[in-house]
């Protein structure tokens, strides 16, 4: 991987303006800029890996962090009790388009289905 700073990075060091929703010593969660949900947040991995592929080889521990801080996002977003989803989108087929690990933490309404 290239050492050129991710957008994600620039957004964790604060240099790029987020709206936070939690953060601890591995990870750092703020709503996403265009909400594909009522709520609508990522949870990005303070160590960066291209995708949840490489972060699951390379850093289990780290992967478990990041299941962690989601549901702590939902708890305080209040939708752990109705429930929501948690998707990691994986390369070019899945529509991945910042190649530094995140978890979207969607919810807060009944979710459509997955696929096309
Ligand atoms: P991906 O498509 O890689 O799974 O998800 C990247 C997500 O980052 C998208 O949902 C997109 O809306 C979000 N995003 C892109 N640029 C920014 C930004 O500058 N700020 C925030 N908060 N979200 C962003």
């Amino acid at each position: 991987m290239s050492d050129a700073e991710t957008l994600f990075e620039r957004i964790i060091a604060g240099e790029i303006p987020s709206d936070k929703v939690y953060e601890d010593e591995t990870t750092y969660a703020f709503r996403d800029i265009h909400p594909q949900a009522r709520v609508h947040v990522l949870v990005v991995p303070k160590k960066r890996y291209r995708n949840v592929a490489e972060l699951a080889a390379a850093d289990p521990g780290l992967l478990a962090d990041v299941i962690a801080a989601a549901r702590e996002v939902a708890v305080l977003e209040g939708i752990s009790e109705s429930g929501y989803r948690v998707v990691f989108n994986t390369d070019s087929d899945a529509g991945q388009t910042v190649f530094h690990v995140h978890a979207h933490v969607l919810g807060g309404e009944q979710l459509g289905l997955f696929g096309r």
